[in-house]
């Protein structure tokens, strides 16, 4: 299974935690990342396929991933309280993961529930 990972800023030290507190539940899956959300996942041990950086259009590679059932999984941890230049690639991500009916979590106590429906 390909996950993507995303996190704003303020967000990307709890995906990193997040991804390493389910590191066991996550071994079987490789990881497509933003890029400066890729270094951080990368500085924690781990695997990744960077694209772009969110705001030069990585959202939108995602989103096309997603499109193209490649990305069959999508944890982007948004920072609600930011004020994001990229947002309309962010919405146009989280409507092609309706449209695909591609699971999608922004925030850790959705991602957790994902995970856990995963080892049902
Ligand atoms: P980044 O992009 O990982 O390159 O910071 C994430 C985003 O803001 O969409």
């Amino acid at each position: 299974m390909q996950v993507a990972l995303i996190a704003h800023d303020g967000k990307k030290a709890e995906l990193v935690s997040f991804v390493l507190q389910n590191k066991d539940v996550l071994q079987s899956a490789s990881f497509v990342t933003t890029a400066t959300t890729g270094t951080h996942i990368k500085q924690a041990g781990f695997e990744c396929r960077p694209v772009l950086s969110g705001p030069k259009g990585g959202d939108a590679q995602i989103a096309a991933l997603v499109a193209t059932g490649e990305v069959q999984l999508v944890f982007f941890f948004r920072d609600p309280l930011g004020k994001h230049p990229h947002e309309p690639d962010v919405q146009m991500l989280m409507r092609i993961c309706d449209v695909h009916n591609v699971p999608l979590a922004t925030n850790p106590a959705t991602a957790s529930l994902l995970l856990k429906g995963l080892l049902a």
